[in-house]
C-alpha cells in the first residue's frame, strides 16, 4: 500500500521525480564532473537537446558548470579530446556511460581518479534509483 502511493505520488509531482533522477546522476559519480573531476553542479547532455539529445540516463552525465558551459553544442568526444585535462580513460567512461553500462563507467571513472570515493554510494544501493528513472 505504501509503494503504490509513492508510485502515485511521483506521477502526481513530475517535477519531485526529476529532482530524484538528478540527484541520482549525481550520485554515481560521488558528485564529481564526469570531464574533469571537480565538483559536478549541473547535468550535461551529452548530445545537445538542440541535437536531439534526451533527458535520459544514458545522455545526462554529471559536469560542473565550467565544462557544461565550455562544450555547449559541441559533439562531447571532439570537445573533450581538446581540453587539457583530457583522460582517455574518462572518455572511456562517458562512451560506457552512453551505451549505458553504469557500472563500467563507474570503474573506469574510480581508476581515472584513485581518490575517488565510493563508499557511501554504491552501484548496487543506487540501482532501484536508476531503474525509476
Ligand atoms: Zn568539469
Amino acid at each position: 500500500m505504501h509503494i503504490k502511493d509513492a508510485v502515485f505520488l511521483e506521477d502526481l509531482c513530475p517535477k519531485f521525480r526529476f529532482r530524484q533522477w538528478r540527484k541520482s546522476i549525481h550520485k554515481f559519480t560521488d558528485k564529481s564532473c564526469i570531464y574533469c573531476g571537480k565538483p559536478s553542479e549541473s547535468i550535461d547532455h551529452v548530445l545537445p537537446r538542440s541535437q536531439g539529445g534526451l533527458s535520459t540516463t544514458e545522455n545526462c552525465v554529471p559536469a560542473c558548470l565550467s565544462c557544461n558551459g565550455d562544450k555547449s553544442d559541441n559533439n562531447a568526444f571532439y570537445w573533450y579530446r581538446k581540453q587539457k585535462f583530457y583522460d582517455p580513460r574518462r572518455a572511456m567512461a562517458i562512451k560506457a556511460w552512453l551505451d549505458g553500462d553504469l557500472r563500467l563507467a563507474i570503474r573506469l571513472l574510480q581508476w581515472a581518479n584513485p581518490n575517488y570515493s565510493n563508499k557511501k554510494t554504491t552501484y548496487k544501493e543506487d540501482r532501484n534509483e536508476f531503474r525509476a528513472a
